[in-house]
């Protein structure tokens, strides 16, 4: 424990890693061996099996600066305690039953407050999808993803794509030079859907039938050689960080990319069997908050080609934070679980994205379905069933242990807040129930937040 209260101090806090800058120190490797003198680096490497390489990124120097001086004011014997037990801690999920209870008891019951553990068969399958994910991500495509998904999703992105360049050229806090800029880096963002181009070949992985423990050292072996091997190689840009069955999405700076694996372009999410204005309210949304987070405060400050470098004149940047500020400071007054309020410097980027994103898939909505004859279907006019749809998305049923980890953890806000903190923003939400200008969902025109 005093080992790692040591390291958790000399970390960056999670506010501080959102700051591209604050994680940025290269390096190279006989600088890694002057801040961390005492520890043996050359060995490190060689064992890891890294290809040699010149120059490194120092992610958190002060980091290493006190693993260097606990190194020798630790005695040898605590040092041993501590790394047999994050051992025995990280493969605990792939042992016997006092292990995998234990586990659960603390990081699941404890911490989130979950009630029992799940059925060894989703467990399985959770731990095939993190280790073998593009194996099974093939046979996920085959059953679930035909050409015509991915046909209309990859549209709907154009549409949103489309949505974006008209907000730039219309905003009105922003100089004609950064928008030019802005309208670069949208032309230049890549649309990932569905599932890779190419797959991960696994054919190196032994699977053994009765080796559980065994399958899972040899699957993370896998994974730890195909990232070291990316040294010295040119950026593989076709790459994806999430399995094709993942119920979730992703913009990657460093790529200039937004990633939808097939699992969340399925019901009850996207439905090829609903109209536009329900898809829009929650796919469409999806689509524009990971395209939003190219220019949230943490993307906005790489360029088309994911480097790291300011493409903002000094005016717009500090329009931006201004702007951008009233959403950070909108979202500080909500109240997570008992006296606890959203971090929001932690959740601003993806505050700022979801604002921007369902603004974004409304306007985007609103020029797919022109001219089109709408009408009302179960009892909800087309405005209502887009705004029903959005909301949807972020059904959630949430313990308490859960949130309050989560609140100084995740940077997303509280299901509840990523729906009801966006709509006060949108006046065609208010305008769409027919909302009074005195009701707690709407917010005098003064009082409105927008950034995108
Ligand atoms: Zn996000």
């Amino acid at each position: 424990m005093r080992i790692e209260t040591s390291l958790a101090k000399a970390s960056l806090t999670r506010v501080d890693r959102r700051d591209p800058y604050k994680v940025k120190h290269k390096m190279k490797a006989a600088e890694l061996n002057v801040l961390a003198s005492n520890f043996d680096w050359s060995v490190y490497f060689s064992t890891a099996q890294v290809p040699p390489f010149e120059i490194l990124n120092v992610e958190s120097p002060a980091f290493l600066k006190q693993l260097n001086a606990d190194l020798t004011s630790t005695w040898l014997a605590d040092w041993k305690s501590y790394l047999r037990f994050h051992v025995a801690n990280s493969r605990s999920p792939f042992l016997s039953a006092a292990f995998v209870n234990e586990n659960f008891a603390f990081y699941r019951q404890y911490l989130r407050g979950a009630k029992e553990l799940q059925p060894r068969w989703k467990r399985c399958v959770q731990y095939v999808d993190r280790q073998l994910g593009e194996a099974l991500g093939q046979a996920y495509v085959r059953k679930t993803f035909p050409p015509e998904l991915k046909a209309a999703t990859l549209d709907m992105t154009r549409e949103i794509e489309d949505a974006m360049a008209l907000r730039i050229q219309q905003l009105d806090w922003m100089s004609p030079q950064t928008k030019q800029q802005a309208l670069n880096k949208l032309h230049a963002i890549r649309n990932k859907i569905g599932y890779p181009d190419k797959w991960r070949d696994y054919s190196s992985v032994v699977i053994v039938r009765d080796d559980f423990y065994g399958n899972a050292e040899r699957a993370e072996e896998f994974e730890n050689h195909r990232e070291f091997n990316k040294v010295g190689k040119p950026v593989d840009r076709a790459e994806w960080d999430m399995s094709p069955p993942t119920v979730n999405a992703y913009f990657n700076p460093q790529m200039n990319d937004i990633n939808f694996p097939a699992g969340v372009l399925q019901p009850p999410l996207y439905d090829a069997k609903l109209d536009d204005a329900p898809n829009y309210g929650n796919t469409g949304s999806t689509i524009g908050h990971e395209l939003t987070h190219g220019f949230d405060d943490e993307g906005r400050q790489f360029d088309a080609k994911g480097n790291l470098k300011d493409w903002w004149t000094t005016q717009d940047a500090a329009q931006f934070v201004k702007h951008a500020d009233c959403v950070v400071d909108q979202y500080a007054k909500y109240v997570v679980v008992d006296d606890i309020h959203i971090n929001s410097k932690l959740t601003e980027g993806e505050d700022v994205a979801d604002l921007g994103g369902t603004i974004l898939a409304y306007i985007a909505w609103k020029d797919a379905d022109k001219g089109k004859q709408l009408t009302s279907r179960d009892g909800l006019t087309p405005d209502q069933r887009f705004f029903v749809g959005f909301a949807q998305w972020a059904c959630a049923n949430d313990r308490p242990e859960d949130l309050r980890a989560r609140a100084i953890t995740d940077p997303h806000s509280p299901a509840k807040y990523r729906i009801n903190g966006v709509v006060v923003n949108v006046p065609e939400f208010g305008t769409a129930f027919s909302c009074k200008a005195s009701q707690p969902m709407v917010k005098p025109a003064d009082k409105v937040c927008k950034v995108w």
